[in-house]
């Protein structure tokens, strides 16, 4: 039996020829998560960053990026309201796999946020997307504005429903005139599980708490048994009103927050 045939490598793009998207995906398809990420540095070098927050998906994709050696830039934000395991999470994955991880921070603490506007603005269905744009997103996109064209990986995945469902392993960033590479876009949660428990890797203590996804500790609850796996996040808002958010743009993806 002969080996199927390979799609021939994408061309490296230049100013002259830009990526063709649909062909890099075709090529992408058929590859491990270790090979799109080793195509991506080989491709972009060290314009090529991880964005981590220390969740599941981003233990496997830190330990894929240990696991190659890469010392590109892992990034994490800290934005003032993290729980406490998180940060731990953050030191530990630093100093066991040797990562380098950089931790962005908004312009203001969290105390200095309150002052000025005299409000939590987590609290509130108006509040939250400007609380989540300044201590997320604006941090994110300072220091991406640093790098020309970067290639932002993250461990989003079309198993999760919504608006992942139909996510491709590569997409661009207009936000950056860069890329969104998801590496594990295919895998089913089963497949994240198996690989953590592979290789033995350290997860969140708060998956194990009832946590399924964790994000700053104002706006995240556990989730009960049968609730969607992003049913605890900003919960205390979507008691309030049907306008409630589900994703904190940090993500993006065809023209939007995801
Ligand atoms: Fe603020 Fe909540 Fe967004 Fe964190 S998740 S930045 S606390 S609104």
């Amino acid at each position: 039996m002969t080996a199927p045939e390979r799609q021939p490598l994408p061309p490296t793009p230049t100013e002259d020829a830009p990526l063709d998207l649909a062909r890099a995906n075709e090529w992408l398809a058929p590859l491990t998560a270790k090979e799109r990420i080793e195509w991506a540095v080989d491709t972009f070098g060290d314009r090529v960053l991880l964005l981590s927050s220390m969740q599941k998906t981003a233990v496997v994709l830190m330990h894929l990026f240990h696991e190659l050696g890469l010392s590109n830039e892992v990034l994490f934000v800290d934005t003032g309201y993290h729980f406490f395991e998180t940060l731990r999470m953050r030191d530990l994955y630093m100093r066991r796999f040797h990562l380098n991880i950089v931790t962005l921070y908004p312009a203001t603490t969290t105390e200095e946020q309150e002052a000025a506007y005299g409000t939590k603005l987590f609290n509130s269905v108006s509040g939250q997307p400007e609380c989540c744009r300044m201590r997320k997103e604006e941090p994110l996109l300072a220091h991406l504005a640093t790098k020309h064209a970067p290639v932002l990986v993250n461990g989003l995945r079309r198993a999760e429903g919504g608006k992942r469902a139909n996510i491709q392993a590569l997409g661009p960033d207009r936000r950056t005139n860069g890329y969104q590479l998801s590496p594990i876009y295919d895998w089913t949660g089963a497949a994240v599980q198996d690989y953590i428990a592979k290789h033995d890797l350290p997860v969140h203590p708060l998956h194990a708490q009832g946590y399924p996804s964790i994000g700053c500790y104002p706006c995240t609850t556990p989730v009960q048994p049968g609730e969607d796996e992003r049913a605890g996040r900003w919960r205390h808002l979507r008691v309030l009103s049907d306008q409630a958010p589900q994703y904190c743009n940090i993500n993006f993806s065809d023209g939007g927050g995801i």
